[in-house]
C-alpha cells in the first residue's frame, strides 16, 4: 500500500455560516458515509446577521453555530475572518483561503455558483477558484507555504465544483441548471438537522426577510430540484472544467448510484 494512501477529502468553501447546509450538506452526508474526510470553510463568521446582537456578539454566536453544525456533519471547520458584504477577491482574501485550504488539503472543493443572488457568494466563488489553483503552486507566497512538508507542496490542483445558486436562480431570476443532481432523499433530514444548528440565523431571516420557515424553505428548494431530475430531494452541481483543473468526475463517480441529470422534457 502506498504511504500516502488516504481517504478522499471534500471541502465546502462558502461565504457565510449556513450556506453549506443549505446548498451541499445532503451530498456531504453521502460522502461521509463513503468514508470521505470533510471540511467546511466560511469566508465570514456572519457578523452582520442579526438585528438584536452587536457585531462581535453575532460573530461569536454564529461562529459557534457553524462549528456545532460542522461537528454534526463530522467535518473540520475553518473561518477566513472576512466581513459580510465586504467579501472581495484580492491578495489578502485569496491568501487567507489558501492557508486554510492547505490545512485541510482537499481533493475536491465545492463552492458557490460564479453567478448567484448575492455578491458575497459570487466573490467567494472567485476567491475559491483562485485559491484552488494556487494550492498546487509551491511558490505561491503565503507564510505557511514555507513551513509545510515538501510532500504537500507538490500536491495537484483539487477538482472544483459549483453548488447551485441560492434558489437555483441567477440575479435575473433565471434558473441555472446543474450538470448533475445528487439524490439527497436519504440525507434531507440530517441536512435540515444540521441547518437547525444555526438558530440565530433563523431569527435573523425572520426579522430581515420576513421568512418564518427557515428549514421548510430549504426542504422546498430541495424538492424543486428533485422534481427536475426524478428524485424526491436533490442538490445540483456543476464541475469547473477550465484548463488546469482536473476533469476527472470525482464526485460523480463516488456518488454514481445517486446521480441523475435533468429530465429533458422539463
Ligand atoms: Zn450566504
Amino acid at each position: 500500500m502506498p504511504e500516502n494512501k488516504r481517504e478522499p477529502r471534500a471541502l465546502a468553501v462558502m461565504a457565510h455560516p449556513d450556506d453549506a447546509e443549505i446548498l451541499v450538506a445532503g451530498t456531504m452526508f453521502h460522502l461521509k458515509a463513503l468514508g470521505w474526510e470533510l471540511g467546511v470553510i466560511t469566508m465570514s463568521a456572519g457578523g452582520c446577521g442579526s438585528t438584536t446582537m452587536s457585531f462581535e456578539e453575532t460573530s461569536r454566536t454564529r461562529y459557534a453555530e457553524a462549528k456545532a453544525a460542522a461537528d454534526y456533519l463530522g467535518a473540520w471547520y475553518g473561518c477566513a475572518g472576512l466581513l459580510d458584504i465586504e467579501i472581495f477577491t484580492n491578495a489578502e482574501s485569496v491568501r487567507k483561503v489558501v492557508e486554510l485550504m492547505r490545512q485541510f488539503d482537499p481533493d475536491v472543493v465545492i463552492t458557490h455558483s460564479p453567478v448567484d443572488y448575492m455578491v458575497d457568494h459570487e466573490e467567494t466563488s472567485r476567491i475559491t477558484r483562485s485559491a484552488a489553483f494556487a494550492l498546487a503552486i509551491p511558490l505561491y507566497p503565503i507564510e505557511q507555504a514555507r513551513q509545510i512538508a515538501p510532500a504537500h507542496t507538490t500536491r495537484s490542483t483539487p477538482a472544483l465544483y459549483y453548488a447551485d445558486p441560492l434558489e437555483g436562480l441567477d440575479p435575473m431570476g433565471e434558473r441555472i441548471f446543474p450538470h448533475f443532481y445528487v439524490d439527497i432523499s436519504e440525507t434531507i433530514e440530517r441536512k435540515l438537522e444540521m441547518l437547525a444548528r444555526h438558530e440565530s440565523q433563523r431569527e435573523w431571516l425572520r426579522a430581515h426577510h420576513g421568512i418564518d420557515e427557515y428549514m421548510e424553505q430549504v426542504r422546498r428548494w430541495a424538492a424543486k430540484y428533485g422534481q427536475e431530475c426524478g428524485f424526491n430531494y436533490a442538490e445540483g452541481f456543476r464541475q469547473h472544467l477550465g484548463h488546469g483543473y482536473p476533469h476527472e468526475p470525482l464526485l460523480q463517480s463516488a456518488l454514481k448510484p445517486k446521480i441523475n441529470t435533468r429530465r429533458t422534457h422539463q
